[in-house]
């Protein structure tokens, strides 16, 4: 590993100078992700400021908005009182990843920015678009597996990322229409989360519509009327310490068999967590049955493509979201 320099700013403006200023400078949190990238040569930043010392723990909830601090750890996060009982979704989401160690080292703005887990991105003596643009994607007819269905098209397929995002976290978030908060040089602002991960298009090594030095100083979910039908699906190669193949947050509001409305993301199929927004208001008013289940699939496949060994997905998501779906009605 290249030697780097350590800081551990107490102030949250202190941090955002050093990194905004600094190209090479990088924030570390729970350093479950950074690490690994740093030992395998992906990234050599010359600067690590440590977020560790700056308030941002707290979980709190005020006026119907639950905020979660960017360093709430995972596993504080999915044992909080007030998430499993408003929230109980994103409980479950945070729960089905890493292992119980992981969880208590990795923070909510770690989570949020993850690198992708493509093979190749960790190989660096394989092309990737990802971390060299333009040096090729060796997914595209490698293992690809994993990969994206949904969100791929570029105009120039020499520029071509297929990989995809890996949070669980992520995609309870996005189903419950969660702002992200930050902080940067040029002040504050929120964003939602559905809006903060891009797709590949002509740039796949941006993950994000961050700006240099922008740090995530919470996450705000308000109040919604889903707590009591929601379910996280994850289906993954094995029961624990595995990322998702594909996974589905799947929330209702149901007023006497019918339903009023629905929120649907899915992990594991693009570069970023994918909502459903289509098929969430295909539900809508829609009697509580699994026939609406299976054509709100339907509405939410439109424009998935397989790249061969990810093919599969194409059958597998539909009736991953159906199953969610009848978990979360309470049905099955
Ligand atoms: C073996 C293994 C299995 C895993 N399985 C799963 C799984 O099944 N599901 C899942 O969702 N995840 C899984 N993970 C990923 C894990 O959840 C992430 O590594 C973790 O959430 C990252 O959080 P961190 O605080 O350690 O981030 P760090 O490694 O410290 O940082 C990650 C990135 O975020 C940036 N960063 C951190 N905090 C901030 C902030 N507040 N503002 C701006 N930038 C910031 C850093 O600069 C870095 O680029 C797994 C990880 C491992 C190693
Ligand atoms: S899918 Fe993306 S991350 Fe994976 S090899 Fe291709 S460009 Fe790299």
């Amino acid at each position: 590993m290249k030697p780097f320099q350590y800081l551990r700013p107490s102030k949250l403006k202190a941090a955002i100078e050093m990194v905004s200023g600094d190209p090479q400078a990088r924030y570390i949190a729970g350093g479950t992700n950074l690490i690994d990238l740093m030992k395998r040569g992906i990234v050599a930043p010359e600067k690590l400021v440590d977020i560790n010392h700056l308030p941002l723990k707290k979980i709190e909830y005020k006026t119907g908005v639950l905020r979660i601090g960017a360093l709430a750890l995972n596993s504080e996060v999915a044992a909080h009182e007030t998430v499993l009982q408003k929230h109980p979704l994103l409980a479950q989401a945070l729960d089905s990843g890493a292992s119980g160690q992981l969880r208590n080292m990795a923070t909510v703005g770690g989570n949020i920015l993850q690198k992708t887990r493509c093979t190749y991105f960790y190989d660096t003596a394989l092309p990737c678009n990802k971390r060299e643009p333009e040096s090729g994607c060796s997914a595209l007819e490698g293992i690809n597996r994993l990969h994206a269905i949904f969100g791929t098209e570029t105009e120039n397929p020499a520029k071509t990322c297929i990989a995809v995002h890996p949070s669980d976290m992520c995609v309870a978030l996005a189903a419950l229409d969660a702002d992200v908060l930050l902080s940067g040089p040029g002040g504050e602002r929120r964003i939602k989360i559905a809006d903060l991960h891009r797709l590949p298009g002509a740039n796949p090594e941006l993950d994000t519509n961050l700006e240099r030095g922008e740090l995530i100083t919470a996450v705000e979910i308000r109040d919604n009327a889903f707590a009591r039908n929601s379910h996280y699906l994850k289906v993954r190669d094995r029961a624990s310490y595995a990322f998702a193949i594909v996974s589905v947050a799947a929330a209702l509001d149901i007023d006497n068999g019918q339903i009023r409305s629905a929120r649907l993301a899915m992990g594991g199929v693009a570069h970023k967590p994918w909502r459903l927004i289509a098929a969430e208001k295909s539900l809508e008013g829609q009697p509580v049955t699994e026939s609406s289940f299976r054509k709100a699939a339907e509405v939410a496949m439109v424009g998935a493509r397989g790249f061969g060994q990810n093919d599969f997905k194409l059958k597998l998501a539909p009736n991953a979201i159906v199953q969610a779906l009848l978990t979360a009605a309470g049905i099955e």
